[in-house]
């Protein structure tokens, strides 16, 4: 955990573009954007990917759909917007922290972006 990028950037460490924060998650720009508006939300409990989401911690699926919903409004992906979570390496995750990629502005292909 000590060693978690997204963990450093929640505490600050590392800096990063914030969109929103709350109690349970961060949301900031996505460094490589893949899509106009690139934003990622990530809780604040280290849990390394969605294989680790279980009855104890799912609420935060909730509420981070929740925060994704709202900031499509604020956005302005009026006109659609897609969030995606990767997981393990054929799911294409590269870093070990539960994410969510809120990913709009264009009309996305059926890939990722
Ligand atoms: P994954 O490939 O694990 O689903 O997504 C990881 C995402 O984190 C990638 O889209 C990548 O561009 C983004 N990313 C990696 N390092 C950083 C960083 O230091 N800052 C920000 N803002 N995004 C990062
Ligand atoms: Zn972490």
């Amino acid at each position: 955990m000590n060693d978690c990028l997204f963990c450093k950037i929640i505490a600050g460490d590392i800096p990063s573009k914030k969109v929103w924060s709350d109690e349970l998650c961060y949301a900031f720009y996505d460094i490589a954007p893949q899509a106009p508006t690139h934003v990622l939300i990530v809780p604040k409990t280290h849990i390394p990917s969605a294989a680790g989401i279980n009855a104890e911690n799912s609420g935060l699926v909730g509420h981070i759909f929740e925060v994704a919903a709202k900031l499509a409004v604020e956005l302005g992906l009026e006109n659609g917007w897609r969030v995606v979570t990767n997981v393990g390496e054929d799911g294409g995750q590269s870093v070990k922290h539960l994410h969510f990629h809120l990913l709009g502005g264009k009309k996305l292909s059926l890939e990722m972006a």
